[in-house]
């Protein structure tokens, strides 16, 4: 049984879903189709993932009823413009071929592109939401400073943001920024992207529990509150990942895992201050 947690907005979320990240768009429909049937029912998907279409196929073909499923997608760094927000949401929820998202979360907060002007892009997302075509506004690989910003300039807070978080990279300041303003923390490549796969630390825990390494990894971010989709192509690592409500780390393994932190030589992926990538 996959836990729930409650937004800011009063709505609920699984704390763990499938990733779609380089899922190739051919592949989509096949791929997320099998972790429907292994019992996922949140999907995290994006506009530059280019498999939204995909996603759309595998919930139609699952037959799953729509309020058993909780769907993600994220505005891509070339539509910040609020007239592009609108215009492309709908473009998502055509590719999806559903009435309402769950969540939309603004990917990048790209300080160095539009101006620095990410608080109109927020001012957009939220009119979705009041709009009825989206329930749950969000962001993601928002740093402090820019929490601060859109909360400060609109009075509206983000549900969830989304941010690079593993055992080598905590990211406990954006963790706890977003926490303070009571937003719920989503752990992007939970596993490090593989990078914390080979660690000999977990790998005894792992051999401890008779749990695999993945599984403790994110068993420690379940049992840290953070809301995890790990992403695999084959179908018995999906089953793997999503056994992980039968068990608990002790709060000395925990903190094993925690110390396994390096700070920012962790990130495996791009910093938001500098990230700058825009879509052809
Ligand atoms: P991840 O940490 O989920 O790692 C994926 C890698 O781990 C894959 O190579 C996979 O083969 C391997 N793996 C998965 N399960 C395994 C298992 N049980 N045993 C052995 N290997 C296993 O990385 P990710 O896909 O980057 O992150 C998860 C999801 O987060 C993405 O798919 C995407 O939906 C989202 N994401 C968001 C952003 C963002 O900017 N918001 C960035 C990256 C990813």
């Amino acid at each position: 049984m996959v836990a729930t947690i409650k937004l800011n907005d009063q709505t609920s979320i699984p704390q763990l879903g499938f990733g779609t990240y380089l899922v190739p768009p051919e592949e989509t429909a096949d791929i997320v189709g099998q972790a429907l049937q292994v019992g996922y029912r949140h999907i995290d998907t994006a506009q530059m993932y280019g498999n939204e279409e995909g996603v759309g196929q595998a919930i139609a073909r699952s037959q799953i009823p729509r309020e058993d499923l909780y769907v993600t997608s994220k505005l891509s760094t070339g539509n910040h413009r609020p007239d592009d927000v609108r215009r492309s949401f709908d473009e998502t929820l055509a590719k999806l071929g559903l009435e309402q998202l769950d969540l939309f979360l603004i990917h990048w907060p790209l300080p160095t592109l539009y101006d620095g002007d990410y608080v109109s892009t927020w001012k957009a997302v939220t009119g979705l939401v009041a709009d009825g075509r989206l329930r749950t506004a969000g962001v993601s690989n928002f740093e402090p400073a820019h929490l601060d910003r859109i909360i400060s300039e609109t009075g509206l807070a983000p549900a969830v943001n989304q941010i690079e978080a593993h055992p080598y990279f905590a990211n406990n300041t954006a963790r706890e920024a977003s926490r303070r303003h009571g937003v719920a923390v989503e752990a992007w490549g939970p596993l490090g992207q593989g990078a914390a796969l080979q660690d000999e630390e977990i790998a005894k825990i792992a051999a401890a529990h008779g749990k695999s390494v993945s599984q403790i990894i994110l068993r420690w971010h379940i049992q840290r509150g953070d809301i995890v989709f790990p992403k695999t192509m084959r179908r018995e690592r999906m089953t793997e990942n999503f056994q992980l409500f039968d068990f608990s780390l002790t709060p000395e393994q925990v903190q094993a895992i925690d110390a396994l932190d390096r700070g920012e030589e962790g990130r495996v992926g791009p910093h938001p201050d500098t990230f700058a990538y825009l879509p052809d």
